[in-house]
Order: C-alpha cells, then structure tokens, then sequence
C-alpha cells in the first residue's frame, strides 16, 4: 500500500476564481428603451453610451423598487475549490448551475488528496487526515472509488464550477452568506466572489454593499460579541474581517479600496 502522509502542501485554502461574466449593466438598462419605447436594440446602446447617467438611474431604480428579475439578465460564472462542507453548503441555492468534481470518476489514489481547512485547525488535525487518507488508500486495493469515498472527511477539496444570475448572486447568495450566521469557509468564499465582480456591476455592487444588513433579516447575529474583537460595529466589516484572519488570508487590494470609496 502506497503510504500517504499529509503535509502542508496537502491542505489549501479556498480558492476562486471568475470564469465569466454575461449581460451588463448598459445592457439592461438600454434595453429599457427597447421593451418600453420600441428602439432598436442598436439605437438604445448608443442612447446609453451617450448618456450613462441613464444607466446608474435605471439600474438603482430597478434595485430601489423591487423590480429585480431584470437582474435575471446578466450574470457570472466561478471555478472554485472548497472543502466538501463548503459544497453542500453552496449547491443548497437552487437558483444557479453546477459542475461539480465526482468522487466516483475521480480516483484520488492516483494523485494527491487534498484538503481544505482553516490553519488552526490543519497544524491541529493533520494526523486524523492522514489517518482517513491512509484509509481510503487501503480501501482502493478492494475497492472502487465510489465505495471508498465513504471514508473521506468534509474537509477533502472539491472543485465547482457554478454560475448564477445577478438577482441569485446579489440578493440572495451574498445576503444569506456573508451574513455573520454563516459559516466561515461560506462567508470567505462568498467574499472572494464579490471581490471578482466588483468591476463588472459597479453599480449593482456598491447599492448592495450600502443596503446589505438590510437584506437579510438575520445579517448581524452575534455582533453584539464581535464588535469588540473586530473593533467595529459594522456587521459586513465584521464579516469580512472574521473570515479572512480565520483563514490566515489577505482581504483582496480591491475589496479594501472599494469599501473605502462606497
Ligand atoms: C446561516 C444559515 C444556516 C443554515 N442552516 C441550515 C440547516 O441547519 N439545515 C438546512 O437544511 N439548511 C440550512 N441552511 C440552508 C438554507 O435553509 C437554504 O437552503 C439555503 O440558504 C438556500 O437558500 P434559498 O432557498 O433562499 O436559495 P435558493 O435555492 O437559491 O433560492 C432562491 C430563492 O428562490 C425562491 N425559491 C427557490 N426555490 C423555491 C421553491 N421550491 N419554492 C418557492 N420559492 C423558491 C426563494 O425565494 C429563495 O429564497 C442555512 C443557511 C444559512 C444562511
């Protein structure tokens, strides 16, 4: 049996990374001008392009009013690795699109096990990981893979490639998920993927970032608690401050310089 040990280059943090981005802004506010005013689609671009004030009105007001399916309109793509916790987490939200790593067709006792967790608790936990590790590897002599993935832990990285439309992402997904009740590896993951669009929807992010404790009604759990660790009173500071210096990582240059200037 081949002797698995595991390190630290075995446990990784999360990581995300945006694949793409579809629909605009521009685009949905031009079409406005289609739907309502039978412009042509070309016609109503240069309409926008001439004038983008129209678009930062029309977009805040489809935010303001409630009228959010036109969000349904653009959207985003990520490839992301988390730990198995972290997946089941994410693929509760029925309203975006999955590809997901197979523990069936992947034989992890051809290439390294990775896991996914937090530094105090890798340097805690790396001997109960070899030990599963040590496991699963035995099990792959009798056994197919799709067996032998019973005796991997939540914390074995998983790769996902999910997509969501702007009304899932912004007023669902980010409210529920960088809210202080959610947990952190959720929280970070949902922060980076704020962070990666932040240029595409400018405007939809920064009336998201004003109004989020707004959005879910259970946004600041426990900050009574946490203000004084964080040394702020601002539940999506908190958030993102707590999920960060748990994983041992830097908050994005980006995400640092947009909530100084929103
Ligand atoms: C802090 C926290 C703790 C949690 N704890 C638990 C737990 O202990 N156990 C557990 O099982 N889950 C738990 N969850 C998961 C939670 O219950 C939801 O499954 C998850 O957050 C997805 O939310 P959603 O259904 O709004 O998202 P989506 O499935 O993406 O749906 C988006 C929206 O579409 C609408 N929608 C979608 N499907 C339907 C439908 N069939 N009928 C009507 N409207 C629909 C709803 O308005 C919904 O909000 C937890 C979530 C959070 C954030």
């Amino acid at each position: 049996m081949q002797e698995v040990r595991i390190n630290v280059a075995n446990i990784i943090k999360p990581r995300v990374e945006l694949v793409l981005t579809w629909g605009s802004e521009e685009f949905v506010a031009a079409m406005t001008d289609v739907v309502y005013r039978a412009y042509p689609i070309e016609d109503a671009l240069r309409r926008v392009r001439e004038r983008p004030e129209l678009v930062s009105r029309r977009v805040m007001g489809f935010l303001r009013d409630g009228h959010h399916s036109v969000l349904e309109f653009m959207g985003a793509s990520w490839l992301i690795e988390g730990s198995r916790a972290f997946t089941h987490e994410l693929v509760r939200h029925r309203i975006a699109s999955y590809w997901q790593e197979s523990q069936r067709y992947v034989d992890y006792a051809k290439g390294q096990l990775r896991y996914v967790l937090p530094p105090g608790l890798a340097n805690e936990w790396a001997d109960h990981l070899n030990n599963a590790s040590q496991a699963y590897m035995r099990a792959r002599e009798d056994f197919a893979p799709e067996d032998a993935r019973y005796l991997l832990p939540n914390a074995i990285a998983s790769r996902v490639w999910v997509q969501m439309n702007a009304r899932e992402f912004f007023l669902n997904f980010i409210p529920l998920r960088t809210g202080l009740g959610a947990f952190h590896e959720i929280r970070l993951i949902a922060w980076l993927m704020f962070d990666s669009i932040l240029d595409k929807f400018p405007i939809t992010t920064k009336w998201v970032w004003e109004n989020l404790p707004k959005l879910h009604s259970d946004y600041c759990r426990g900050i009574d608690k946490l203000s004084n660790m964080y040394g702020t009173s601002d539940c999506r500071l908190v958030s993102i401050k707590d999920a960060f210096s748990k994983w041992g990582m830097e908050t994005p240059q980006r995400l640092i310089k947009f909530i100084g200037q929103a």
